[in-house]
């Protein structure tokens, strides 16, 4: 078993209680991590390390903050391998998934706000006429809190740490406690990157016993969260009174529209991908698939064997392209929605069961990649996010019925869009309820544009200079000539 530790004051501590939660590994079902059962003593320590260290960081040149920022993606580059094993042990991804996505994203992630920082410029505005000169000054808020969940967890880190070190803020940081290894590692990688102490500090432990008194605490005036829905509206009430700046990116029930027209080999290969990327624990996973009736059947016969042909295994063997769901607690709430689905009336296509996988993983959580069909828009397993390898097929006659199908969820996060018509593409995407569009390509990310969801998906769409933008505080200074 390993011993995971905080990261308060640039040192590797234990919980002031000296209490510990297990981290299990899905693929075994078996626990190998200590994790620090933090408090309200520990968030109390960090927040008073991260308040110590910010006038120091947010005075030191954005060069060098930048710099040190890019010193950790080089580390994390230079443990690319140890990393992805660690995340695929932690969460039960494949190893490739983590080699290819979530290590490189998170290292990406450090170099763009690292580097960012260098071209981030404040306005002027000349009043014509008038003689008075506007311009705006750009501070760092001072202790702001990042919260991250369990399914990216090293990408979904970095992606809340790094903007707000680089404009300058000092962070308390609270990754998944199901999932707390990478932040771990990341910890020990900015220990010998010579990040000053205190700038940035992880605490360990439970939404209840350290995100809920973090987000609460009268010294942290700026909030990035990225997670359920249930848990942002938890945070937005709790952060309400006290007026603080909110980022939250939160849950989705995201449609793929797939018009008859499509490139249909293409579209298959890239829709199984958007579907089960991740055993389906993508926020932006595609998991209502909707198909134009010309088409449904081609579509449907094409896609079961698309699915057929996943390698679900091991997820530290190189190969596997399907591992274990995250948790036991998890793999529960999937297969009772498989159970939901058939109460519905759904029919079962595929899968629609846990699985055994042989050897060393024989008490792992894996549950088959399950596609449904059979059901009307409104039944619960369409509108209610899943967040697991199982999705539905649902035909459509006509344009307009396939974007109220889509936009009748009161999620808003992610779609894709599949056509070789360019005006529909275009018309599609602008009457989408959701902040994100892809059009015959799914999950494609360019770190400068804005991202995140509309309705209950969240607020605060963080992206590029924006993200900058939220980490700092604008003031407006006007002078007369
Ligand atoms: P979760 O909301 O249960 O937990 C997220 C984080 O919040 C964890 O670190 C958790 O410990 C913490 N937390 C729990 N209660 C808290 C509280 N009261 N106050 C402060 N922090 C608290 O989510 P999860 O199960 O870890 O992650 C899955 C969810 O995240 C899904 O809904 C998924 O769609 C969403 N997600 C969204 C995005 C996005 O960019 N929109 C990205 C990834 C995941």
């Amino acid at each position: 078993m390993i011993t995971l530790a905080n990261y308060i004051g640039g040192q590797l501590v234990p919980p002031t209680s000296g209490q510990y939660l297990d981290s299990f590994e899905p693929a075994t079902g078996q626990p190998f991590a200590h994790v620090p059962a933090s408090d309200t003593a520990d968030v109390e320590a960090a927040v008073a390390a991260a308040r110590t260290a910010f006038p120091g960081w947010a005075a030191t040149p954005a060069p060098e903050r930048g710099r040190l920022l890019v010193r950790i993606a080089e580390l994390i580059e230079r443990d690319l391998d140890r990393l992805a094993h660690a995340e695929s042990q932690d969460n039960g991804k494949p190893v490739a998934v983590a080699r290819q996505v979530d290590i490189p994203r998170a290292a990406a992630n450090l170099r763009f706000f690292g580097t960012a920082i260098e071209h981030f410029a404040t306005e002027a505005h000349w009043m014509e006429g008038r003689e008075v000169l506007n311009y705006t000054v750009r501070r760092p808020w001072g202790v702001a809190a990042c919260i991250s969940p369990w399914n990216l967890p090293l990408y979904l880190f970095t992606w809340k740490i790094a903007p707000a070190l680089a404009a300058g803020n000092c962070v308390v940081a609270k990754p998944s406690e199901i999932t707390p290894y990478t932040a771990f590692l990341l910890s020990e990688l900015c220990v010998e990157a010579g990040l000053p102490a205190g700038v940035l500090n992880i605490v360990h432990g439970t939404g209840p016993d350290v995100g809920a008194p973090l987000c609460a605490h009268p010294q942290v005036p700026i909030i990035s969260f990225t997670g359920g829905t249930a848990t942002g509206r938890a945070i937005a009430q709790s952060a309400a009174p006290m007026f603080k700046k909110l980022s939250l990116e939160l849950g989705g029930k995201n449609p793929t529209l797939v018009f008859a027209d499509c490139d249909l080999p293409h579209t298959v290969r890239e829709v199984v991908r958007a579907a089960f990327s991740n055993q389906g624990q993508i926020c932006l996973c595609g998991s209502r698939i909707l198909v134009e009736a010309a088409i449904y059947d081609r579509f449907k016969a094409a896609f079961l064997q698309e699915v057929a042909a996943l390698t679900i295994g091991d997820p530290q063997d190189a190969a596997t392209r399907q591992g274990a769901l995250v948790s036991e607690t998890h793999m529960r709430k999937v297969l009772s929605y498989i159970a939901l689905a058939q109460e519905e009336g759904g029919t079962i296509l595929t899968g629609g069961q846990q699985l055994t996988i042989p050897g060393r993983c024989a008490e792992g959580w894996f549950v088959a990649p399950t596609v449904i069909e059979g059901l009307g828009p409104e039944c619960r397993v369409n509108q209610e996010e899943i967040f697991g390898p199982v999705v539905t097929l649902m035909p459509f006659e006509s344009e307009a019925e396939a974007l109220s199908i889509a936009n009748s969820t009161d999620y808003g996060l992610a779609s894709s869009v599949w056509t070789q018509d360019l005006t529909r593409a275009h018309r599609v995407a602008h009457e989408l309820q959701m902040g994100i569009v892809w059009l015959n390509c799914w999950m494609l990310r360019d770190l400068r544009t804005p991202f995140g969801g509309t309705k209950q998906s969240g607020v605060g769409r963080e992206g590029g200079l924006e993200a900058l933008r939220f980490f700092t505080e604008a003031k407006n200074v006007c002078l007369q000539l």
